[in-house]
């Protein structure tokens, strides 16, 4: 699944070839992804100039005068600004024909992904909930712990929770944690302000990080230039169970809290 260091690299990717330019025509192949694509928006893209490719959380917002197309990658979607005449491969579900002779083409094989519409001064239910983001300056040690207070949950779900903040996923919650010394089931309402200033430079750390190396690991994603995604070596924990932890040899763990594994070092995280 695209976590946030992708979607961040696929909006740096597809900006510069979008912004300014006009959207000539809007084709959607299917009529729904995860939820419908909304019927008006050939009308209301149409002729529009892209004034700027932002993100929230998972979300990317192509900007114009009405309102912003909000996007989602979901589990297996995929952005490329292509030549207007590249000949269609499954699953090339939506094109944005754009007045510089290209298109931005949505490709998303599971269909989890969205294409939706929010209008100007609006702001769509899927974004009115979410906490801060975690690379803007709301994000610290401060706002973690002060949300934290009283709460019984693990500190890694607490950290995964979106209206905590956004974006990070399981992998980089798990090597956030390591990397902060905190044991991942620790309750949240438990971590002391001076362990939540950590974590929040490491998570901000390692976010960072992944952007700048085009986003972890993912099988399915496929960068905004068509090229596979980068493979990453540096992962601490997230998926090594039994391996030796590469600070103290100790083997790592894996524990299956909710649904997703969770994979730590029983000895360097407290
Ligand atoms: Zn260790």
């Amino acid at each position: 699944m695209p976590e946030l260091p992708e979607v961040e690299t696929t909006r740096r990717g597809i900006a510069p070839h979008l912004v300014g330019y006009r959207i000539e025509k809007v084709v959607a192949r299917v009529p729904a992804l995860r939820w419908p694509i909304p019927p008006a928006l050939p009308r209301l893209l149409r002729g529009r100039e892209i004034l700027a490719v932002t993100r929230r959380a998972k979300y990317l917002l192509v900007e114009s005068e009405p309102g912003a197309l909000l996007l989602h990658l979901g589990m297996s979607g995929s952005l490329r600004v292509l030549p207007r005449d590249t000949p269609l491969r499954p699953h090339d579900h939506v094109d944005f024909q754009l007045d510089s002779g290209r298109l931005l083409r949505f490709n998303d094989p599971r269909r989890f992904g969205c294409v939706l519409w929010q209008p100007v001064g609006q702001v769509h239910e899927l974004l009115a909930d979410l906490g801060p983001e975690p690379l803007a300056p709301g994000f610290d040690g401060d706002h973690l712990w002060r949300v934290s207070r009283g709460r019984s949950a693990p500190v890694k779900h607490f950290l995964m929770d979106q209206r905590i903040v956004v974006g990070v996923g399981n992998i980089y919650a798990a090597e956030a944690l390591f990397s902060a010394g905190v044991h991942p089931a620790r309750e949240a309402g438990r971590v002391s302000r001076g362990r939540y200033e950590r974590l929040a430079i490491e998570v901000r750390r390692i976010l960072e990080h992944s952007i700048t190396r085009g986003g972890t690991t993912l099988r399915e994603f496929t960068g905004a230039d068509g090229a596979p995604g980068y493979f990453e070596h540096e992962l601490n924990v997230y998926d090594r169970k039994g391996l030796p932890c590469k600070v103290c040899g100790t083997r790592i763990r894996a524990a299956d809290w909710g649904q997703r594994q969770t994979c730590y070092c029983p000895r360097c995280q407290r």
